[in-house]
Parts: structure tokens; sequence; C-alpha cells
């Protein structure tokens, strides 16, 4: 009888034990949960995933997010460089093939032992998923679209005959997410860029300029910044309709963008006109780019349905802020705007297809 009750009472802390993990697990999925759903970017959604379920899971090393990212788009959106916190990889731009041959129809869970293929395919230069792995579909209007995939070093913590109930859970969630961010970044986007020749809009060229200007202030380097306008523009328009102006403003934003830095900013400001901001570019440097750019717009050849060859040209107006002056006023960027106005002005007054640069204080 003895032997019986305590069996018995071993058996009951057994349950309690299992109830109290379950409880944990549970607990842990949903704190997963809450976080996703508010989480705000693509980089933000993915380090809850990385970070926070080897965090809250023990035995489980790495998690890896693959996606359908044909155009990059969505690797575009990571941020995994310097000063970011994800690991590089945690993000793999999977073919539809690849994803397709992962998961057998009807799409469920894949859990076992890795080998070298799923290894290096969704955990590359990860050396703890060398045990088992779960991969569980991402699945968003009826179609797969990615894969959310857990490694542990220990072959036996993911069998294929472990319930996989909660793992579905967290990959419909984990879908609708990765889903929201993506479009959430990309209203971001489309909000700071101009439809039309797709650079930079004027409410994105207004932020930066503040940011240069602050940077500037902090004696990093000069800034140079110019207005490019289309000369003659309207009579483009009047003489061959406005689907004819637009294709030549395409390529002006294209002629200008062709050379720039990554720090550099062009941006449409308006119509036919366009803002360029080079920041550590000194007045004599910008001078010559700025010739540059314009000499490459003469020269260039806009061709319009007819057959015809258009002759475009831009005038240009450019100011720098030199480094250490304190001579601009108790607003820079204001006065770096209304200076390279002034020169633009000039430079139409005074025969157009021409630089002017805005005298030095
Ligand atoms: P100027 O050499 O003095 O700059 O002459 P302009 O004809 O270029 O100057 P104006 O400012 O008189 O005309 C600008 C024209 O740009 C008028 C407008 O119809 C045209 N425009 C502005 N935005 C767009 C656009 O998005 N598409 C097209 N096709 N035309 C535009
Ligand atoms: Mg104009
Ligand atoms: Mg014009």
């Amino acid at each position: 009888m003895e032997q019986g009750g305590t069996t018995l009472d071993q058996e009951w802390v057994k349950l309690r034990n299992q109830l109290r993990d379950n409880e944990r697990i549970w607990s842990g999925f949903r704190e997963i949960e809450v976080r996703m759903i508010g989480s705000h970017s693509l980089t933000n959604l993915l380090s809850i995933l990385t970070e926070g379920i080897p965090e809250t899971f023990p035995g489980i090393e790495c998690v890896s997010l693959a996606c359908i990212d044909p155009e990059y788009e969505m690797m575009r959106l990571i941020d995994t460089g310097a000063g970011s916190s994800l690991r590089p990889n945690c993000f793999v731009a999977i073919s539809r093939q690849e994803l397709d041959a992962l998961f057998m129809r009807p799409w469920r869970p894949r859990l076992g032992p890795v080998n070298k293929h799923l290894h290096s395919l969704l955990f590359a230069e990860h050396p703890n998923a060398t045990g088992s792995v779960a991969l569980a579909p991402l699945i968003r209007r009826g179609e797969l679209i990615g894969s959310l995939n857990q490694g542990s070093r220990d072959p036996h913590h993911f069998v294929p005959s472990t319930a996989t109930d909660l793992l579905e859970h967290l990959a419909a969630v984990a879908a609708l997410c990765v889903d929201n961010a993506v479009n959430h970044e990309r209203l971001k986007l489309d909000g700071l860029t101009d439809a039309l020749t797709g650079v930079s809009n004027r409410r994105f060229f207004e932020r930066r300029l503040v940011e240069e200007v602050e940077r500037w202030a902090r004696q990093v380097g000069p800034l140079v910044g110019m207005l490019v306008d289309v000369d003659f523009f309207k009579q483009v328009n009047d003489q061959y309709g406005h689907q004819v102006g637009d294709r030549v403003l395409r390529q002006i934003a294209s002629l200008l963008g062709k050379d720039l830095r990554g720090s550099d900013v062009l941006a449409r400001y308006g119509g036919e006109e366009f803002v360029l901001l080079l920041p550590g570019t000194t007045a004599v440097q910008g001078f010559a780019i700025a010739d540059r750019l314009r000499a490459n717009i003469e020269q260039s050849t806009f061709v319009i349905p007819e057959g015809l060859d258009l002759n475009i040209t831009v005038s240009i107006g450019m100011a720098c802020l030199e480094p250490g002056a304190d001579s601009y006023g108790p607003d820079p960027a204001a006065w770096l705007f209304r200076h390279v106005d002034a020169a633009l002005y000039e430079a139409k007054q005074t025969g157009r297809n021409r630089v002017v640069r805005a005298q030095p204080q």
C-alpha cells in the first residue's frame, strides 16, 4: 500500500510539474506574441523572434526567418549593419522553389534532425543549430510566404512526435506581423518618395536638411546645397504634352542621381525643380559637380515618342556652408536655401544652362 501511495504521489508531482512547465511555455509564447503584435518594423520583429525565442525557451539556440523576397525588398528594410543587434543571416531571402521544397501540402511544421542542406540554407554560419530543428510554415492569404526556423544543439529537442499546436499558432501570428511590418514600412517609404521620378520628395529633403545642417554645425565639414530647375520646361509640356514632360522629368532625376554618394541627398523639390545636398563637399568641388551635372543633361538625348530629340538644359544655383563660419545667422538652413534660390534666379537671368554659385559670406 505504502509503495502504491508513493508511486501515486510521484505521479501527481510529475503531472503537476508538467502542468507548470506547460503554463510557463504558454506564458512565454503569449509574451512573445504580444511583443510581435506591437512591433513597429521588420528589424524589430526579427529581433523579437531571433532573440526573444532563445531567451524564453531553454534548448533553442538559434532562430531564423526565411521569406520569399525576390527583389530583396525585405532584405533592404532589415538593418543588420554595424550597431544593429541582429545576427547576420538571421533573415534568409529564400526562393519559391527552395521554400516549396521545405513543406509539403497541407503545410504543417516540420520537426526532426537537421541535415547539411537545411543547416546551410536556414542557419548559415550558426554553429549551434547542429542537432534538431523545427520549421514552421508562414501562411498568409492562403499562400506559403516563408518559414520560421528554430534550431537546437540537442538532436532530441525537436522530434517529429512533438505537439505543434503552439508552434502553428506562433507561425500564424508571425506571418501576419511580417506582412504588416512590410506594408507599414512601404507606406512610410511612399510618404517620402516622389511617385513620378522615384527620388525622395520635398518632405524627405526638409527633414534631411535639418539633420545635415545640425551635423554641419558640429563642425564635421562643409555642406553644399543646389537647386536645379529645368529651362523652359513649360514649352516642353505645351508642345509635346504632359506625358512627354513627365518622361523628361524621370530622365533628369535619373541623370542627377547617377553618381551620387550614399550620404548625398537628391529630392524633387516640386514641379521641374530638384534639390541636392552634398555633405563634406567644398564650394569648389560643389561647383565642379554642379557643372558636370549641367553638362551631362545638356549632352543627353531625350527621345520622345515622335522620334524627336529634345534639347533639354537646366540652370543650377548652389551655395555652401563653410565649416566653422558663424556668419550665417540664427538659421543656417534658411541662409543656405535663400542663397541657393538667389543663385538660381541669377542663373536664369544671365542666360540659363548655367551654374551660379552664391558668394561666400
Ligand atoms: P524657366 O526656364 O524660367 O524655368 O521656365 P519654365 O518654363 O521651366 O518655368 P515655369 O515655372 O514657367 O514652368 C514650369 C512648368 O513645369 C510648368 C508646369 O506645367 C510644369 N510642370 C510642373 N510639374 C510637372 C509635372 O509633374 N509634370 C509635367 N509634365 N510638367 C510639370
Ligand atoms: Mg521652376
Ligand atoms: Mg523651369
